[in-house]
């Protein structure tokens, strides 16, 4: 198996103390089944699913509850078998934090019963569709459709499978990749068909040496020459795709798009693992490995968890929470964001929930002034200048957070970290995305009702032209020869009508 050199360093970053070792002591847990999912219909990038059940009806394992609303979207099955109790709105969390989505909640049965599988198609459109139905969506935390990316309007010179699964604590790819190599390695080779991608190349970090042999010999076992393997240095966040089409290709990836403008398209191992399930059994998205860790949890563990479950239940399941836990965190605690409470459901963005005691979280908020040290700049990934973007969102100049290139920030976090004014950057940043998207969509929405003022305008122009036309013909015709004859007639008429009249009384 041939071993890819790296075309470049990773920029930006910096070690960090991973946490890793925690969960990966024990093989992944499967076999909870709690008595109530909480299932919601927002769960991936674009429109939310569309509810295909009613409150009473019974559902089999696999069978969908949630149809995909829209080309972007992907379809929401039932994790386990049971009764439809209550659709209704709830919170959900998504990868850029809670929302409130349309949620089902399924009342489990403990049968498990599965629904009929359907087969894998036979031609390319009919499989993408297929893995939309499916609900198959990026198991690395963005949940982008996974036959969008796949299908993509440029071409795929590279597959980039990314185990390279760089945030602290996180370490369900990894076991992932130890368990089960064979399935993953087959659904990267079905990815790297349905793209038409030239080559494949699986990244691990350096810290995974065992699930880069497991992965290398899966490979060999079934002899595809194709599958190269890069191992990237353990560096936060060398798991980034930009980072890595950078370091694999030495392309840069252009301010604003993504890696197919440079010939990539990057997967991560999980999706493949779903995607093989899919081709080989039929199964649509219905669990995914969570890392459950932190000190405030009795037994770290990666566990199947089914979509829905709510994270009181994966607690418990992990033998109830440790001492006093100061925060509970979904993702990752560079990434991930604070829970208010452990009630809401793990969707399929769910990756890892840490139980942190204080000792392992920020405890002090408060900020001091910006000393321009600089030290923000040395550690970001994409060369951004965060005292500058600062500056810029303090103020809302979205123009100037345009042009410092806000959009390709990644929210890594490495500028909190390096910032010695303790300033929340990586917040600050986040919060003017969601500002800058509003604005824009308030100005769409301006420039639109302003299109429709001027339509209207211009039609009632047009409109008063028309009856001032009218006008002008009618009293044209009216001063008209014909016509003045034919009033005098009528007028003539009408006086020997009257004539008539006085005559016969
Ligand atoms: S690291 Fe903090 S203090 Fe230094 S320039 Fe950046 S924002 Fe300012
Ligand atoms: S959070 Fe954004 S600005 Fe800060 S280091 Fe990461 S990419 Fe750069």
């Amino acid at each position: 198996m041939l071993e890819r050199s790296l075309q470049r360093e990773l920029s930006g970053g910096f070690r960090i103390r991973a946490r890793k070792t925690m969960s990966t002591g024990t093989p992944i847990a499967r076999g909870l089944v709690p008595k109530r999912l909480i299932i919601p219909m927002t769960q991936q990038a674009g429109p939310a699913a569309i509810p295909v059940v009613e409150v009473g009806q019974s559902v089999s394992k696999g069978e969908l509850i949630g149809r995909p609303g829209g080309q972007r979207s992907a379809g929401v099955h039932a994790s386990t078998s049971g009764v439809i109790s209550a659709i209704q709105d709830g919170p959900a969390p998504t990868v850029n934090g809670l929302t409130t989505s349309l949620c089902l909640h399924l009342e489990t049965d403990g049968r498990d019963e599965p629904a009929p599988s359907g087969k894998w198609p036979g031609t390319r459109d009919a499989r993408m569709d297929a893995i939309r139905k499916a609900g198959i969506v990026g198991l690395g935390g963005a949940v982008f459709s996974t036959a969008e990316k796949l299908r993509g309007d440029d071409d795929c010179e590279l597959l980039i499978l990314n185990g390279a699964e760089c945030e602290p604590y996180i370490s369900c790819d990894d076991m992932l990749m130890r368990e089960h190599p064979l399935e993953v390695v087959r659904g990267a080779l079905a990815m790297m068909d349905l793209a038409g991608a030239e080559s494949t190349v699986f990244v691990v970090e350096t810290d995974k040496p065992d699930a880069l042999r497991a992965v290398r010999e899966a490979a060999a076992q079934l002899g595809d020459t194709r599958i190269e393997f890069a191992r990237v240095p353990t560096v936060y966040p060398a798991g980034g795709e930009r980072q890595l089409v950078e370091v694999l290709t030495g392309r840069e990836i252009p301010s604003g798009s993504y890696p197919p403008a440079a010939g990539c398209i990057c997967q991560n191992v999980g999706t493949a693992y779903a995607l093989d399930r899919f081709i080989r059994r039929g199964e649509p998205l219905t669990s995914r490995i969570v890392t459950v860790t932190g000190s405030g949890v009795a037994h770290a563990a990666n566990v199947e968890v089914p979509i829905g479950t709510p994270i009181r239940d994966l607690i418990e399941f992990c033998g109830g929470y440790r001492g006093d836990v100061t925060r509970l965190i979904l993702g990752g605690n560079m990434m991930g964001y604070a829970l208010p409470g452990d009630d809401v459901p793990i969707t399929k963005a769910g990756n890892c929930i840490v139980a942190a005691h204080s000792d392992e979280v920020r405890d002090s908020f408060r900020e001091w002034p910006c000393i321009r040290c600089g030290d923000c700049a040395d550690v970001c990934p994409p060369r951004l200048l965060p005292q500058q973007l600062l500056r810029a969102s303090a103020v809302s100049d979205f123009d100037q957070l345009d042009a410092l290139g806000l959009n390709d920030c990644i929210e890594c976090g490495c500028c909190d970290v390096a910032c010695p004014s303790q300033i929340a950057l990586t917040e600050r940043f986040r919060q003017a995305k969601q500002a800058r998207a509003v604005a824009s969509r308030r100005a769409e929405i301006a420039e639109l009702a302003d299109k429709r003022h001027r339509r209207k305008l211009a039609r009632l122009a047009v409109q008063t032209e028309d009856v001032d036309r009218q006008q002008d013909d009618l009293i044209a015709a009216i001063r008209s020869e014909d016509s003045r004859a034919m009033i005098e007639a009528a007028v003539a008429r009408a006086s020997r009508r009257r004539d008539n009249s006085e005559t016969t009384h």
